[in-house]
This record gives C-alpha cells, structure tokens and sequence, in this order.
C-alpha cells in the first residue's frame, strides 16, 4: 500500500461459542489492516458486556488475562482508524452505553454523513454525548425509538441513517449486523459447527482464520438477528429499493488479497487491474517490480500480460513500528526507505515498470522513486491499478480534502514530473470496471468521477463533531 490513504475500520462477531472471546481476538488479528489506532471486544453472558478496549495494535491490547476475564459465548470486535472523530480512548470502539432497555455496545465500519446533523437535534434536545465519533448517533436513535419490536426499533435506526454503515450490535439478547443499503462497506456471513455458531466479518479472510465457513455476505439494506430464538434475517429497505454502490477502492487497496469481496477474490481482482492496466499503458521495459505489498498482485498481472518478467525490486521491512519518527520532509524519505528497501541488482541499468495501487497525496511515491532512481534504474515507468484520485470520499476512507489530491491540482505530466518519471500511466474508469463481479453500477467509483450516491451535509469531515454543538 502506499500508506497514504487509511481505511476506517474492521468488524467481527461470533455467537453462540465456548471461545467467542479468543475467537474475536483471532479474528481481528487478520484485519488489522483495517484499522491501527485502538481496538476493543465486548462480550455477553446474557445478562451484562463486558469490554476492554484501548488504543494500540491487537496485539498490544490484549493479554491471556483480559481475554480470560472477557470470556463468553457471545461477543463483538473492532479495530479502528478514525474517519470522523480524532484518535483518542474516548472514540475506541465497540462504543457501549447504558439505556432503558439495558446495556448495548456498537460497532461501526463506514462514515455516516449526516451525523453532524443528527447530533446537533438531539443535542438541542438535552441529549448528552461521550464522544466526538459519529457512531454514538446510533445509541441516541435506538434509545429513542418507541416501536414494539427490537427489530423495528433497529430498523427505525437504519433508516435514518445516512451514508456507509457495516454494523454490529451486542446486547444480553443478541448480536445484530446490518449493512446500508448502498452495501458501501464489506460485511461477511460465516458459520461453524454446522450452523450452530454465527459469525459476522468485514472479510472473509477473517473467517478463514478462526475456521469458519463463509455463507453469504451480508446484503445491503438487510439486517440479521442471532439470539437464542435463533437466526433471522429483516430487510428494513425493501429490496426493490436497493442500488449497490460497493466501493471499488476496497477492491484496488484495502481489503486482503486472501479475501472475497463483493463476489470476488480481491487478489484475482487485482491481477485483472494490472493486466488491463497493461492493455492501456504497455511500454518497453526489462522488468516489472511492485511496490509492497498493495502493488504486489497487479504487477503478477501486468507482467504476465505484457511478457516483462516479474521481480522483487522493494523488500519491505515488517518491523518497522508505528511509532518511528518522521516530522520532517527529510525524515519522511528515511521512513519510505527504512520500510522498503531496494534490490540494487534487479533494477540497475534496467528499464523499470513500477505498479502502485495509488498515488493520493504524491510524497510517498515520490521518496521510492527517488530510491528506484538513486540505485541505478535506467528508466521508470510508473502503472497505477486505478484511476486518477480527484474527489474526496465521504464513505470512510481518509481522504476528504480536495486539495490533499495530488490529481485534483496537477495535470498527469506535473505528477510525472512531480515523480520524476519517465512515463506514468493511471487504469482508466472504464478499464477499472470492466476488471469486476458483476454490473458495473453496482460499484462507487466517486473519489474517481466525483458520482456520489449519497450526498453528505455541507460540514462532514473528520473533525465536525470535535468541538462546538448547534448554535
Ligand atoms: S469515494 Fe472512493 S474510496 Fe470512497 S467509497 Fe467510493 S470508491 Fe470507495
């Protein structure tokens, strides 16, 4: 990955088994890509959560103790990176609260894009929040709900919900996911022990790894229920009203190559990208090389489209911690070239093609050409498995400013230039849909085309909720 853009977050459940709690831990180890800054399980006997949750890596977080003390048959797991709301204990999540009907813990994957103006009403109306996350609007709107039923009381919740939501709810009753109806976000379905435990993934990977069978995905619009009654699946948008929009971007650089999203593996997926990346940007070259690990896949494809062999031009080096030091420009350079080190002998004098999942911002991409430069290479040739990123997405993905875009203010040949590049060729929209599962409107491509499915309120970003309420 180019380590320029950040995924907001990853979700697990798991009901109904004996090791519900290590199994929560197992299965946010596989999505810790998902999301650096904090984590947190919260777990049901059936009649209380218990939680743990803290800033940090799973890793970090959790010991043979905490896991012991949470333990239950039932629980949920998040690991976050903020996208509305700053990096702080206070937004860790699964977010859990007390209400009349007794304790609930949330967690969520997306961005809601009209948070801002949920929050202000009920702030207006007394209401009292913890946090600055726009996930806390979810308790406020089930407290509040009077329907009958659990399941309308959620349901009302959903609806009024606006924007990306993969969710999990835990209560002593039950565990519940619900997915919105664009089904912006990932969310997985699996099963063990022939059906007798359920079990709810951002990806699929995260199932493989505590061996459960995957299912189905969750559908957008659809909400399951698992409770000792058993397992029940509500739609609370009717099906005929349901337009995916699946962000494509999980696709090109978030999810793990080992998992299936939307009807795909993301590794195949991101093979085609690169040999149609190939088809529309061949050059003359003696060697294709990734840039790790994000452009690991597309390079196998682009190599083996275009006949150019294939080879490890950046080693990476995975222990490098979160915490190295890089305030300055200078620095920065020294972090690209402490996490990726160069093959001198695969790129000198050579003609080097270089696959990159993404150029957001520019810098980062600049420092490894400049180290691709620096040990020789003859010639650089940049191929980058999506389109030009000129719009900021308000779905959860870090990039809300316009002009952090390094293609919203620079012509291509400025970037090239910006890169030091010899030629630099970005997959075309049209190239990048033709690479999918299924019909091509069911996919956002806004970051790309600035087409977005669900306009945001005029003040969303990742800080409208820090200070200040309505006026
Ligand atoms: S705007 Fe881009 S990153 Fe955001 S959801 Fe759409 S495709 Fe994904």
């Amino acid at each position: 990955m180019s380590g320029e853009a950040r995924e907001a977050c990853g979700l697990f459940g798991i009901y109904g088994h004996d090791e519900a709690v290590y199994n929560t831990y197992l299965g946010l180890y596989s999505l810790q890509h998902r999301g650096e800054e904090s984590c947190g399980i919260v777990s049901t006997d059936g009649r209380d959560l218990r939680y743990h949750k803290a800033m940090g890596h799973v890793s970090d977080v959790f010991n043979p103790d905490i896991l012991e003390r949470l333990r239950n048959r039932a629980a949920i797991g998040h690991v976050r990176y903020s996208t509305t709301g700053g990096s702080c204990i206070e937004n860790a999540q699964p977010f859990v609260a007390s209400y009349a009907r007794g304790p609930i813990a949330i967690a969520h994957n997306g961005n809601l894009v009209n948070a801002t103006d949920l929050r202000h009403s009920y702030e207006r109306h007394g209401g009292v929040f913890q946090t600055t996350s726009d996930t806390e609007v979810v308790v406020h709107i089930i407290a509040k709900a009077c329907h009958n039923t659990r399941e309308e009381r959620y349901g009302h919740c959903f609806n009024s919900l606006r924007g990306s939501y993969s969710l999990l709810l835990l209560t002593p009753h039950e565990m519940v996911a619900a997915r919105d109806p664009h089904g912006l976000r990932p969310l997985s379905l699996g099963e063990m022990r022939g059906g007798a435990c359920h079990v709810i993934a951002s990806e699929t990977c995260a199932l493989a790894q505590v061996g459960a069978r995957f299912v189905r995905d969750v559908e957008p619009g659809e909400m399951i229920r698992i409770s000792p009654e058993g397992f029940k699946s509500y739609r609370f948008v009717p099906a005929e009203d349901i337009r995916p929009h699946h962000c494509i971007f999980e696709l090109i650089y978030f999810a793990r190559p080992d998992s299936m999203v939307f009807g795909q593996n993301v590794h195949e997926a991101r093979k085609r990208f690169g040999a149609q990346l190939a088809r529309e940007h061949p050059v003359e070259a003696d060697v294709v090389i990734p840039i790790p690990d994000g452009g690991n896949s597309a390079a196998i494809g682009y190599a083996q489209e275009s006949g150019i062999p294939f080879d490890h031009g950046f080693i990476r080096n995975h222990y490098v911690g979160r915490t190295f030091i890089q305030a300055s420009q200078d620095r920065r350079n020294a972090g690209v070239a402490i996490k990726l080190s160069i093959v001198p002998h695969v790129v000198r004098d050579k003609r080097v093609v270089v696959l990159d999942d993404s150029i957001v911002r520019g810098t980062t991409s600049r420092a490894k050409i400049a180290q691709l430069r620096a040990a020789g290479a003859r010639e650089v040739h940049m191929r980058v498995s999506c389109p030009p990123h000129r719009h900021p997405c308000f779905y959860g993905i870090d990039f809300q400013a316009r002009q952090e875009l390094i293609a919203a203010r620079s012509s291509l040949d400025e970037i090239r230039r910006f890169l030091d590049l010899d030629t630099l060729g970005y997959l075309s929209v049209e190239g990048m849909l033709s690479c999918v599962a299924g019909p091509r409107e069911h996919y956002c491509t806004a970051c790309f085309t600035g087409e977005y499915c669900v306009l945001p309120s005029e003040d969303v970003g990742k800080f409208s909720l820090e200070a200040g309420g309505p006026a």
